[in-house]
Formats: C-alpha cells, sequence, structure tokens
C-alpha cells in the first residue's frame, strides 16, 4: 500500500514528527480565540503560531467512530463504526498508526482512557498517560515527555487524548456538585458552562502548556482538536444521543514546520481532512480514495462542499460497560456479535445524518425523514427551502463512496436493508 517513505524523501519540506492531540468533548467555543472568557495566556503564547480552523467538524459525536475517522480519513459509514458500541471496524483499512509504524517512526499513543479503544484495530498503538497511575487525571506527564523527546532524526508520530474533559468534568467527589442538566433547565447554562470550561481550561493551560513547551516545535507538526464537542444546552447536555452543532463544530489548531500564517480555506473542513493531510506532509503515497482533503491544497477544496457527520445508536451509545471492557477480543466475532449473537438493540436508537456548509447545519433523521436546519454558531432554527438539496449530496456520498465494499463485507441484515432501499430509490438497482 505504501509505495515511498519520508526517509526516501528528499524535499525538505517533508515533516517527519507528528503530534495529534485530541481534547474529549472539546467544543468550539472553549478556547480564547472564539470565547474571551477564556482565560489560557501560556497556551496562546505557545500557540500564538498556530492556525485556527473555523469551520471543522467531527464525523461523528462519539469517541470511537470520531477518532476511527481522524485516523482512516473515512466517514463511519465507511470505516464501519458508525457508532460508539460497533464494536469493531471494517477489515483492512489502513490507519495513522500502523502507516506509520510500518514506515518506521517511533510511535507513541498515550490517553487518559485509553480502553475506549478496545476492539478497534489501533488499539494495540494507544496506552496510559501514565501507566502507574490509577486514575490517569491525577497522574504525571513526565515520563511521556521524556518518551516525546526522541533525538532530531528520529521520525515521531505521536497521538495523546485528554479525557478530563468529558462528562464530569472533574466535579465528581465535590460535595453539593450540581448538575449541569439541572442548570441548564433551570436557565442557568451560563453557570453550567463554567464547570466545563474550567476542566477545558486546565488541559489547556497546564497540561498541552506543559507539553508543547519541551518540545522543538520547528520540528514538529502538531494538529490539537476536539474529537467532539459538547451540548451543554436545551437539546443535549453531554453528546451522543443526536447530531448538535455544539457537538460537531470542534477547533483544530494546527501548526506546520516551515509553513508562516498557513490559512484554511472558507469551505468547511472535516476530521476526514487529516488523514490525506499528515500523509502528504509526510511524503507517504498511501492509496488513499477518500472524501477527505489535504489541507494544505486549499485552492483544491470546493468551497460548496458539503461535509457529513452521522449518528447510529441502534446499538446504545455506553460503550465503557465492564462487560465490553473485560471481554476477550477471540469473543468479538463481527462488529456487532459477540460470539456470533447479535449485542442487544437500545430501545432509543436512531440513525441520523447531518450536513454542513460551515455556517448552517441540516440534520435528517434517516428513519422518519424528520428534519432541521440550523445556523452553526447561534443555533438558530431556521426553515430549509430545500431539503432535497442535502438529500442528493447525503446520497451522492453514499453510492459514490469508494469504499462500498467494505459495507458488503459485514453488514447486518438492517443495514442491508437500509442500504438496498437507498440504492432502490436511486435507481441503481431494481
Ligand atoms: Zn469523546
Amino acid at each position: 500500500m505504501i509505495r515511498s517513505t519520508a526517509f526516501e524523501n528528499r524535499d525538505t519540506n517533508v515533516v517527519n514528527k507528528f503530534l495529534l492531540i485530541s481534547i474529549d468533548c472539546w467544543r468550539y467555543d472553549a478556547l480564547s480565540r472564539t470565547n474571551p472568557l477564556f482565560n489560557t495566556p501560556k497556551f496562546d503564547l505557545l500557540t500564538q503560531e498556530f492556525s485556527l480552523a473555523e469551520k471543522f467538524f467531527v464525523s461523528a459525536p462519539a469517541t470511537r467512530p470520531s477518532h476511527t475517522s481522524y485516523f482512516t480519513g473515512l466517514y463511519p459509514f465507511e470505516h464501519g463504526v458508525y457508532g460508539q458500541t460497533y464494536l469493531k471496524m471494517f477489515e483492512d483499512i489502513p490507519n495513522l498508526f500502523q502507516i506509520f509504524s510500518d514506515a518506521g517512526y517511533h510511535i507513541t499513543g498515550r490517553s487518559e482512557r485509553p480502553e475506549v479503544f478496545r476492539f478497534l484495530d489501533f488499539e494495540p498503538f494507544i496506552t496510559s498517560i501514565d501507566p502507574n497511575a490509577q486514575a490517569q487525571h491525577l497522574g504525571s506527564l513526565e515520563a511521556l515527555i521524556q518518551h516525546l523527546k526522541q533525538p532530531s532524526n528520529i521520525p515521531q508520530f505521536c497521538f495523546l487524548h485528554f479525557w478530563y474533559t468529558h462528562g464530569g468534568y472533574g466535579m465528581s467527589g465535590i460535595p453539593d456538585a450540581p448538575s449541569l442538566k439541572w442548570l441548564v433547565d433551570n436557565g442557568r447554562t451560563d453557570e453550567a458552562l463554567r464547570f466545563y470550561y474550567a476542566a477545558a481550561t486546565h488541559i489547556l493551560e497546564f497540561k498541552l502548556v506543559e507539553i508543547l513547551k519541551q518540545l522543538k516545535l520547528p520540528e514538529w507538526a502538531v494538529f490539537i482538536f476536539g474529537d467532539h464537542g459538547e451540548g451543554i444546552c436545551e437539546e443535549l447536555i453531554d453528546h451522543g444521543s443526536t447530531l448538535n452543532q455544539n457537538v460537531l463544530h470542534v477547533p483544530l489548531l494546527a501548526h506546520i514546520p516551515h509553513v508562516r500564517d498557513l490559512e484554511f480555506p472558507d469551505a468547511p473542513l472535516s476530521a476526514i481532512d487529516l488523514f490525506p493531510t499528515i500523509l502528504n506532509l509526510a511524503g507517504m503515497d498511501v492509496d488513499y480514495q477518500g472524501y477527505g482533503q489535504n489541507l494544505l491544497s486549499s485552492s483544491e477544496i470546493d468551497k460548496d462542499r458539503l461535509v457529513l457527520s452521522e449518528l447510529d445508536s441502534l446499538y446504545g451509545i455506553g460503550f465503557l460497560s465492564k462487560n465490553n471492557l473485560e471481554m476477550p477480543h477471540h469473543r468479538v466475532t463481527s462488529r456487532t456479535t459477540v460470539d456470533n449473537v447479535e449485542i442487544n438493540k437500545y430501545s432509543e436508537g436512531v440513525r441520523l445524518w447531518s450536513l454542513t456548509d460551515g455556517e448552517y447545519l441540516y440534520r435528517e433523521d434517516e428513519e422518519t425523514g424528520e428534519f432541521v436546519y440550523r445556523h452553526v454558531l447561534n443555533g438558530e432554527e431556521l426553515t430549509c427551502e430545500d431539503p432535497d438539496r442535502f438529500r442528493d449530496a447525503y446520497d451522492d456520498l453514499l453510492v459514490n463512496s469508494n469504499y462500498q465494499h467494505l459495507q458488503v463485507q459485514e453488514s447486518t441484515t438492517e443495514e442491508t436493508k437500509i442500504l438496498e432501499g437507498k440504492l432502490r430509490n436511486l435507481g441503481y438497482i431494481e
């Protein structure tokens, strides 16, 4: 699959140190550049040369499908992790960890919640931030920072995942800590947001600062992003149950060696764009035929592009159960079966999809056809004059995907039925 590696490429602009930092639940307004309430002077200084993508969207509102898209450049319907509780990916999909590992890179994958990646192809590459800590948020960063400081000539691919910003926001154990849902329901959303913002501030202003200041940044391509945001609004408090603008719109901060004042295109950008961007920077020629675009070739990105997000909660949204985490790998016999028996369905499960042009978001329920149309930044509900524009664009993405052969690989009867119905409506099959 890989036809050349960074070692063979003599182009001096080739980058061979990559740091990807994922902050769980990091939504667009949890950053000083977008929110004057944010007080992160050290982080702001360290990242002042970083560029912010203002129209950047995740492919899914949950940790597992979203990270799988970041690492494969594919939408959930293409990589198979349609929702949080789909157990595995479709087979034989290249992911960044494996590609860089095969190319001889020194790999670091550390998470404050590594078990959330269980059964995914890249699981073996991701361990705890501090293996000696019982509670990861109480752990030390020292060993990790030492690990990142390899000699200059060693190519590196690093992924760090911070979980402290996930539901709870460090409030558990505090006597009389309020429920954020109660605060929002009682018109005190600003107060609820302060707890969430405080957790994000801690990660940016302490953990990221301590890590970034010890690296020789001119050598590193750094991408800092959310895997999804967080609702903290009337529609939802957390993230997994619907496609909401607060959940899908996240910051992407990027720093590329040799590139000053990187300007992101005005088109909407997607998490799937990181895969081709990173491989391109590394000078690697990987056979990638997904919808992701190289962010450094902004003139080639269609400004009328619409980017997709998907939610499938047919098997629930609570992957992190003891049952799943302690199950041996061999018992997972497919994406949705354990010991060849289908896992339990979730009675409130839904399948939703949304498309955005960066300014407005269109969301539709795949089973009922109900839709909403909203402004991304202020959440205002609008009348959608032409839902067919979005339905057609969605159908185009499905039928033109170069990864349809993977769906046939291992679809449940229900998935096959939905896909066939769609293709039949479009006249592709009788
Ligand atoms: Zn997450």
